[in-house]
């Protein structure tokens, strides 16, 4: 299994970190099978979506932000619940095809860490499975 460390830098925010998936697949030597890429937190996730237009990634924290208040009455002592909600929302694993010895994504699809409860330090996972 590799780990990426992932430092985020705001409250919210979607990093690009296709690359270091992608270079972890390449690492692990295994040329077909699937990446399975898991993020071990509860107030943060991973997704795949458009990379090729960055005011896409802006658009889905503001629809997150707009399903998930910030102003409801929220229990949950420690304060972070909309951070909790929106990490079950994108969820915290993606596994991608490998065919010869990368990632099979579509033209416009690129592996976001999406970040809901930042700054802080992160840990992703990839676990490559060969066929
Ligand atoms: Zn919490």
């Amino acid at each position: 299994m590799k780990v990426i460390a992932v430092k985020t830098h705001a409250r919210e925010e979607f990093l690009d970190i296709t690359r270091d998936v992608r270079s972890a697949v390449r690492n692990s030597g295994i040329e077909n099978g699937i990446a399975l890429v898991f993020v071990p937190h509860t107030t943060a996730g991973v997704t795949i979506n458009e990379n090729a237009d960055p005011d896409v990634k802006e658009d889905i924290l503001m629809g997150l932000k707009k399903m998930v208040p910030d102003s409801l009455a929220w229990r949950h002592a420690e304060g972070n619940s909309p951070a909790h909600v929106k990490a079950g929302l994108v969820g915290s694993s993606i596994h991608i095809i490998v065919e010869g010895g990368d990632l099979q994504l579509g033209t416009w699809q690129g592996i976001y860490f999406c970040e809901f409860d930042g700054p802080r330090d992160r840990n992703v996972f990839v676990k490559v499975f060969g066929q």
